[in-house]
């Protein structure tokens, strides 16, 4: 597992925030301060509970699995919200011709619909992650009940493409939340985030390449997405680029020394 706990955390920020919070009521009653020290905190708690929530890297409320401890130039790839009938098939042909494996976090109501590309992917040697169900904008305001719910769902549909039951989840959209950490209690799935992020679905191919370049690390892994056609020229430019570099791209099992799915 990643070593690596943030030094504020969920806890620690309680921890200081309720005390100091308790000095403020008490002066507050001997009539020493007024509103504005009560506003200052609520903010600074708020930014942090922001902060914490939107960075996964952050292991603000539990650990994810961000990087690979590893001083050796090994990597992982992985691609984000498919199946897609078109891309996910023409990203899995560059991957076979480099003879690279990679990690696919699927959307489980896209995985109902194109089954046959995640079974093909899996096929390939290629690892099956979760990404929740509908990978709604909402999903990080779910009750842990809907939430497990939507793993839970996602699970069986991977196990019914592939054979194969899931350990590994990533959240949507990177958010984590204590909701969310009861769902993965009670889902006993691995939190799984990046270190390096390309922010393809945003930025030209150009700029995602320079990026990629520039942020590259040992243990790295890349979040990528299966979605869109500027993958393949994204690919196309990494891959022949990690090779001249003496980069060696591996499975997510092997970079974080995991078990990835469960046992038959
Ligand atoms: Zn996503």
């Amino acid at each position: 597992m990643n070593p690596r706990i943030s030094m504020l955390n969920y806890k620690t920020l309680n921890i200081l925030f309720f005390p100091v919070l308790a000095v403020l009521l008490v002066l507050n009653y001997f009539e020493v301060t007024g509103l504005l020290p009560y506003l200052i905190l609520i903010a600074l708690y708020l930014v942090v509970l922001i902060i914490g929530s939107a960075r996964i890297q952050l292991n603000f409320y539990f650990t994810s699995l961000n990087s690979g401890a590893t001083a050796k130039k090994e990597i992982a790839l992985t691609f984000d919200d498919g199946p897609h009938p078109e891309i996910t098939l023409k990203v899995l042909e560059i991957l076979k011709k480099h003879e690279v494996k990679a990690a696919f976090f699927c959307i489980g109501r896209k995985i109902e619909q194109y089954p046959e590309i995640t079974a093909a992917a899996f096929k390939d040697g290629h690892i099956i992650g979760n990404h929740s169900y509908t990978h709604s904008p909402l999903f990080d305001l779910f009750l842990p009940a809907k939430m497990t719910g939507e793993l839970n769902k996602t699970s069986t549909i991977i196990l019914h493409a592939t054979g194969k039951k899931p350990l590994l989840f990533r959240p949507p959209f990177g958010v984590t939340n204590p909701w969310l950490k009861k769902a993965l209690k009670k889902t006993e799935l691995i939190p799984v985030g990046w270190s390096v992020r390309s922010l393809d679905t945003v930025k030209t191919a150009e700029k995602v390449l320079e990026k990629l370049k520039k942020e590259m690390h040992p243990g790295a892994v890349i979040l990528l997405h299966d979605t869109h056609e500027k993958i393949i020229p994204i690919l196309d430019g990494i891959l022949p680029w990690l090779k001249e570099n003496g980069y060696w791209i591996t499975g997510l099992d092997e970079l974080l020394k995991i078990q990835v799915y469960e046992d038959n």
